[in-house]
């Protein structure tokens, strides 16, 4: 590993202080393109997390925050993504270093952010609650309010903007923040608390704390004193996420792993498919949650369509994400390129077909990083762990259908139901389709593009909740209903 000069240092964020941890052991952080170290970060012990909950709860329970007007809370958001978007030229570089995605892809992630915040600021002041005609003389009312401290747990894919759809809601509720970024990538999520540093957000309201998820993220889980946690990962830790929160019963969100389906039909505008088929899947080096991962494609253009495809992707351009003319980034991480490597040798030994790819790129520049070709296997079986597990990396499976009922039939095929798509051009039967595919987050003619204004989360192994939306505030709310006797009398159900 070579170690160049220009080491950030990164540090935790804790009732308004800047600070190291106590532990000697040191988090390096990597830019993916070149391996070259590129920040330090502190890995909090067990001990510290829990002090930081307490930080937490007692600025929670001294109302610092929840106690101000919705109006109040909305101008610090307003001027978070003022400053996130002051400090956008910084924040991609940041991004693009840290994670090893291209400056496009940050570029989305950055101005997302930013509209993040203010469509929260904007939905606090909204009105909310609701009365209900209960009997005379009662009136009945329901109001929203905080859950208290929120335990805020992210990936790496997205660093800056999957922190941000929990950040912003949660904070825009007047819930006290613990918040933990993930030990790949936790450069923009600093960034970003020093933007609500600057913005005077109360001490104590918000705090990050970085170290490892079996340390760290844990202890937020099976924390007494957090009331929520809200977790975006893999499905494995979500699993273990829910067991840890047992303990006291909290709120939960989980937003989890996908093997999402993308549905094209032979009477599908034929370029716009292949255009978004590639989209899908080889967007974010693939290592997207919702990815267009296993591609359905009807029977009658299956062969045009492989074809079509392999050229298109053979074109595609990977390299460094701040290089000109760069397609697709690095993948985050040693692990992870050897987890997607693994996964290309599974599919070749289960008998797949591998049209495209399959290899580590290493030369032209690409010899210090990790990257990996835009890979494509053909003739698939349901039951192959390639068409069956999340891979998260730049690898399609192209399956084959003959009518409508076998397109849903595979699509449903899986554990997971985070997202999916259809592709046609008969509107009916387009509608028809998606309406059948066990997923949260679906297009037709499109796949990926994705809205604040909506909601965001996965049917059956995919999660729990919605992020984003008004159902993204909903996670950080407690209902709470209010009967009010307006005749002040005895209720007289007991004769003396
Ligand atoms: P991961 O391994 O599950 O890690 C996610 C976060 O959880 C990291 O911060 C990690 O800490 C932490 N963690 C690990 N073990 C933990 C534990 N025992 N208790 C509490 N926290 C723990 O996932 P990843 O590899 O970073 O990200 C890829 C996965 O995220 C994929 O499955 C992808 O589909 C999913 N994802 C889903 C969505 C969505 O919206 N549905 C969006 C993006 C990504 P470390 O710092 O130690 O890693
Ligand atoms: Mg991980």
């Amino acid at each position: 590993m070579t170690v160049t000069t220009n080491v950030m240092k990164l540090k935790m964020y804790i009732n308004g202080e800047w600070r190291n941890s106590s532990n000697a052991d040191i988090n390096e952080v990597i830019n993916p393109a070149t391996k070259e170290v590129i920040a330090t970060a502190p890995r909090a012990t067990k001990e510290e997390t829990e002090e930081t909950i307490q930080v937490a709860k007692d600025a929670f329970e001294s109302g610092v925050w929840s106690g101000l007007s919705a109006q109040e809370r909305a101008q610090f958001l307003f001027k978070i993504a003022d400053k996130i978007d002051e400090k956008q030229d910084e924040l991609v570089e940041l991004e693009v270093k840290d994670n090893g995605k291209t400056k496009a892809e940050a570029g989305f992630d950055v101005s997302d952010a930013a509209t993040c915040f203010r469509y929260y600021a904007g939905l606090i002041t909204k009105p909310d609650g609701e009365t209900y005609h209960v009997p005379e003389p009662v009136q009945a009312m329901v109001v929203r309010e905080p859950v208290g401290v929120a335990g805020l747990i992210v990936p790496w894919n997205f660093p800056l903007l999957m922190s941000v759809w929990k950040i912003a809601p949660a904070l825009a509720a007047g819930n006290t923040i613990v918040f933990k970024p993930a030990e790949i990538t936790p450069v923009t999520a600093m960034k970003l608390f020093e933007i609500l540093e600057e913005v005077g957000i109360p001490k104590g309201v918000a705090n990050m704390v970085m170290g490892k998820g079996s340390v760290v993220g844990q202890t937020i889980a099976e924390s007494k004193d957090v009331d929520i946690v809200s977790f975006t990962g893999s499905t494995e830790v979500g699993r273990r996420i829910m067991q840890a929160s047992s303990g006291n019963l909290k709120k939960i969100s989980l937003e989890l792993g996908g093997k999402s389906p993308n549905i094209i039909f032979a009477d599908a505008d034929f370029e716009t498919a292949v255009d978004y088929a590639l989209f899908g899947i080889f967007f974010g080096a693939g290592q997207v949650c919702s990815a267009g991962s296993r591609i359905l494609v009807e029977e009658s253009i299956h062969e045009k369509f492989v074809e079509r495809f392999v050229e298109r992707a053979k074109q595609i351009k990977v390299g460094p994400g701040m290089q000109e003319g760069v397609e697709v980034g690095a993948i985050v991480s040693q692990d992870q390129l050897e987890s997607i490597l693994e996964y290309i040798e599974i599919g070749k030994k289960e008998g797949a077909t591998l049209a495209l790819g399959g290899n580590r790129l290493t030369e032209n520049g690409l010899e210090n990083g990790y990257f990996i070709e835009p890979t494509i296997f053909t003739n698939v079986t349901p039951k192959m762990r390639i068409v069956q597990e999340e891979i998260f990396g730049p690898v399609a499976v192209i399956q084959k259908f003959k009518d409508e009922a076998e397109a849903v039939k595979l699509a449903n095929d899986t554990d997971f139901g985070l997202a999916g798509a259809v592709f046609s051009q008969d509107g009916a039967k387009a509608l028809r389709v998606i309406k059948k595919v066990r997923s949260g987050i679906t297009w037709v003619n499109a796949y990926h593009p994705t809205y604040v204004e909506a909601p965001w989360g996965g049917y059956k192994q995919s999660g729990i909740g919605r992020s984003l939306g008004t159902y993204g505030l909903d996670d950080f709310q407690e209902i709470k209903q209010i009967n009010i006797n307006l005749a002040v009398e005895p209720v007289g159900w007991f004769s003396n």
